[in-house]
């Protein structure tokens, strides 16, 4: 998902903050692994604020997860 194509999706009513001058091309993985920001850091934070959990693929094929075990909480991220 392209972080331009969300906000189109969102959009009038919701918006993802972090919006970096690649945000038309910027995927939202690449946007996490680089904790992306953009001209709203300041008022609503910058990529990292807005996960609050990943699943991930390990070379070798096995899935993690990250975050807390007992809920999505951001604490637990950051
Ligand atoms: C013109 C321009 C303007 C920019 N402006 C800003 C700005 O204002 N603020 C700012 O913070 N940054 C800015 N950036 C950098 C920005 O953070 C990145 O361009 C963007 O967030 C990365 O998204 P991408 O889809 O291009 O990632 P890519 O460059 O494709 O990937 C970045 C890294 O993430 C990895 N990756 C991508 N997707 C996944 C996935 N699903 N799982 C695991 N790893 C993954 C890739 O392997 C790579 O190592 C700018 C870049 C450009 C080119």
């Amino acid at each position: 998902m392209i972080c331009n194509v969300l906000n189109a999706a969102l959009a009038p009513s919701h918006f993802f903050p972090p919006d970096p001058g690649s945000a038309n091309l910027a995927s939202l993985g690449g946007m996490v692994s680089t904790n992306a920001s953009g001209n709203r850091a300041v008022k609503y934070g910058t990529t990292k604020h807005y996960v609050l959990g990943l699943e991930i693929v390990l070379a070798d094929g096995r899935i993690i997860h990250t975050g807390s075990v007992l809920g999505r909480l951001l604490r637990d991220m950051i």
